[in-house]
């Protein structure tokens, strides 16, 4: 039977496991690989244009889906998916916090609309999201780890004719995180001369399954040559920065810092524009602008960079220690964390776990409840 939720105005179905089938959540002592690990329950919510569209939310167990092989979903690269965290809180065992989770909700409908997806309304992407983290809440570690939250988008048709899905399956799966780079403290990105993430015009602005997929020959190149990042540049002249494997890239200079605009190639980050705001409240000047690698380079090796990193989600911020561009390394801040860097971390995840007040309204509160 659909329940009422206190969450929103769609319907909720919940088949949830007895309590003794459930797993015993890891603490922070224990080996937690990122994404591996899965909580008890996942939540699924189809469109289906021939019932009248969006279905109930579903809670049920984690499991495997069943597709047939001429699934529209296997050949044609029609999928998308979002990244975000809840957090302890801290003050109350039974609340935890998501981080501006309603600029994931428009991120999504808009990845959805760029790959001719039926775009999941925003109001039900929050409330799904809401529904199912406090049905397993219990899973969200402790600082400095967190609850890491998956939605994503796939179709349902089947045949291999080309075309747009009709019915869709929006879903939800959870795993606790600690650090998503086992090497916390700072990545080697490589410099990538030849391969692009995304062109003008393109899908780069999409958080699409197929970005990833482009990405992972440059990747493995860099794992070769010792660096955990690729360095992107752009599509047309192979000159401007863009990202830093999937993480936005930012540049701190004396008095400013730097990142290279929206372009329309470039993911837009919610920890991007937190860091820009933030780091605006704090009185630096940031420039959102075309940023030229091999100025950046220079500015390196003659020290006027005086710091670098990459944010996103999974690893907040990322101090880049050198950049590997050919065979030459060259090093930022002598390889050491930068004081601007760890500032705006220690700024960003304390408004994230509720250490710090949150001026800007970016914590969302989720009381969760037993079930
Ligand atoms: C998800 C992602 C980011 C970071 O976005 P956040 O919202 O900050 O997590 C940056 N670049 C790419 C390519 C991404 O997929």
């Amino acid at each position: 039977m659909p329940q009422s939720s206190v969450f929103g105005s769609n319907r909720v179905l919940k088949n949830l496991l007895p309590r003794h089938k459930r797993k015993t959540p890891p603490t922070l002592a224990d080996d937690v690989p990122f994404g591996r690990i899965h909580t008890d329950h996942m939540l699924v919510c189809d469109f289906l244009p021939q019932k009248g569209g969006w279905q109930p939310l579903e809670i049920m167990p984690y499991g495997p889906f069943e597709l047939s092989p001429d699934s529209v979903v296997f050949h044609y690269g029609q999928q998308i998916f979002e990244g975000m965290k809840a957090y302890r809180s801290g003050v109350r065992e039974d609340e935890v916090s998501l981080f501006r989770p309603q600029l994931n909700a428009k991120r999504f409908f808009h990845s959805a609309t760029r790959l001719g997806m039926e775009p999941v309304p925003e109001d039900l992407f929050l409330q799904a999201v809401k529904e199912l983290v406090n049905v397993d809440y219990e899973w969200t570690l402790p600082m400095p780890g967190a609850l890491y939250i998956r939605p994503a988008l796939i179709p349902l048709d089947q045949g291999v004719s080309y075309r747009a899905s009709q019915a869709y399956r929006f879903f939800i799966i959870l795993s606790p995180a600690k650090n998503y780079y086992a090497k916390e403290t700072s990545v080697t990105v490589a410099v990538e001369r030849s391969d692009v993430r995304a062109v003008p015009g393109g899908v780069g602005e999409a958080k699409c399954g197929g970005n990833y997929a482009g990405a992972l020959p440059a990747l493995a190149r860099a794992r070769a040559k010792g660096a955990e990042q690729v360095l992107w540049l752009d599509g047309l002249e192979h000159r401007y920065v863009e990202e830093v494997g999937a993480m936005n890239a930012v540049f701190v200079y004396d008095d400013r810092i730097e990142t290279p605009g929206l372009s329309g190639s470039i993911l837009p980050g919610v920890t991007r524009r937190s860091v820009i705001e933030l780091a605006r409240h704090m009185g630096l000047r940031v420039e959102e602008t075309r940023i030229d690698i091999n100025q950046v380079l220079d500015d390196a090796r003659s020290g006027a960079l005086k710091e670098a990193f990459g944010c996103g989600t999974a690893a907040v911020i990322s101090a880049i220690d050198s950049f590997l561009d050919g065979d030459e390394r060259i090093a930022v801040n002598q390889g050491k964390i930068g004081t601007t860097t760890l500032r705006l971390k220690e700024a960003l995840v304390s408004i994230q776990t509720g250490k710090a007040p949150d001026p800007f309204a970016w914590r969302v509160a989720v009381q969760c409840n037993a079930h």
